[in-house]
């Protein structure tokens, strides 16, 4: 029997509540495999920071280190309860970019897919949607500006000022495109390429790459659009899209919009993956506006499960069951809150009543 150590950091907000029911769907897929799952639970986040002082402390860092892959749940805090913590001490900054940091995590892979028979859920128009959302993209996660150098103080004149640093070499850029191109032979063989090199030279330099390495993948086209025009066409027509690649703030923004057109945040699982540790996480923060109502759509952190059995398991069939299974609870005529108005004439459930339901689903399917 396999025996895989999962460090569990539950977050902030929707964190535990969502991360319950993720856990529930692992224990089916334990008790019908030849595996087990260590569960080893820990503080990460703003949680962490009023228990023990830190938001990603020694202690968890430890229990990811030992772990063969990480599940996540989001953290932070609304910007009100935000001011209680020292701004050098914040989830993101304090946790999450070390978390990356540490393991390397430089594939950050987002998919935004809505199947036909779920469009009512995006805000699109059904001519717009066609056959159905499905894409993916591919983020980089532990360069530019988030991780260069950052300065602050008064300037000559005696004014304020902040500096921050987007920065790439090569390798970093390189080793991203290689994971995009792959991943665009496993599709359609059509490659987005996302950049703004009409200001900014980071994208030059990331266009002069792809340029050099496109021959190694001569099968996969390649399409340059800057992110201001993908922004637009993400919602006139995002079915052109299959694959799309860019660097870490302008996936940062995009994901989310791709969110936007899916219907909520909530339908927005990712894998981050680095050269020896993975980590899953919704792509969507804390949702300090609905915490606590047991309405949070939990989807996401299910979906990071089934990234984690196809990406860091090898069990690509259950990842598959998963997706069914969930996918199947909303073609059932289910929605939870986020996705539908009441009288829309889809029957709500709450974030547990979605679990419970994929649990069955899953348990009610041949493995
Ligand atoms: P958010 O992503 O938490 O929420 C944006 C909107 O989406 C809210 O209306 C929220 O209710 C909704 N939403 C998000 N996930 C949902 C789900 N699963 N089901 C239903 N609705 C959902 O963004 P925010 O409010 O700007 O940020 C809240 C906190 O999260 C901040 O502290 C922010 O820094 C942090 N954050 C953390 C991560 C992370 O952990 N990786 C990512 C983004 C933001």
């Amino acid at each position: 029997m396999k025996n895989f150590k999962i460090a569990v950091l539950a977050g902030d907000g929707i964190g535990p509540e969502i991360m319950a029911e993720a856990l529930k769907v692992l224990k089916v897929i334990e008790g019908r495999n030849d595996v087990s799952f260590e569960l080893m639970h820990a503080a990460f986040g703003a949680n962490a920071y009023f228990e023990c002082g830190h938001p990603f402390p020694q202690a968890t860092i430890d229990i990811c280190d030992a772990a063969d892959a990480i599940l996540k749940g989001p953290i932070g805090l609304s910007h009100e309860e935000s001011q209680k913590i020292p701004v050098d001490m914040l989830p993101e900054r304090a946790a999450l970019l070390p978390m990356r940091r540490r393991y390397n995590t430089f594939a950050n892979f987002r998919p935004v897919s809505l199947p036909k028979a779920l469009a009512h859920f995006s805000p699109l128009k059904p001519e717009i949607i066609g056959e159905g959302i499905d894409l993916i993209m591919v983020r980089e996660l532990v360069g530019g500006l988030y991780f260069g150098e950052k300065e602050e103080g008064v300037n000559d004149e005696g004014l304020r000022y902040v500096r921050e640093t987007l920065e790439y070499d090569e390798d970093q850029i390189e080793r991203i495109l290689h994971e995009a191109f792959k991943i665009a032979m496993r599709r359609k063989k059509v490659l987005h390429n996302i950049h703004k090199s009409n200001v900014l030279k980071s994208s030059v330099l990331w266009n002069q790459i792809i340029d050099e390495i496109a021959p190694q993948y001569p099968e996969v086209k390649v399409v340059h659009i800057l992110v201001d025009a993908a922004a637009t066409l993400l919602c006139l027509n995002p079915t052109q899209f299959d694959v799309m690649v860019m660097e870490n703030m302008f996936g940062d923004i995009l994901s989310d919009q791709g969110g936007g057109i899916l219907g909520s945040l909530g339908l927005m699982p990712s894998a981050c993956l680095g050269p020896d540790k993975a980590y899953y996480e919704p792509s969507h923060g804390s949702a300090p506006d609905i915490a606590g109502k047991n309405i949070a759509n939990p989807y996401s952190m299910i979906g990071s499960v089934a990234m984690m059995l196809e990406n860091s398991f090898d069990m690509l069939d259950e990842a598959e069951n998963v997706w069914a299974a969930m996918q199947g609870v909303f073609a059932d005529g289910f929605s939870t809150a986020d996705l539908s108005k009441p009288g829309s004439g889809v029957t709500m459930i709450s974030t547990q009543e979605f679990g419970e339901r994929v649990v069955a689903k899953l348990a009610a399917q041949t493995p």
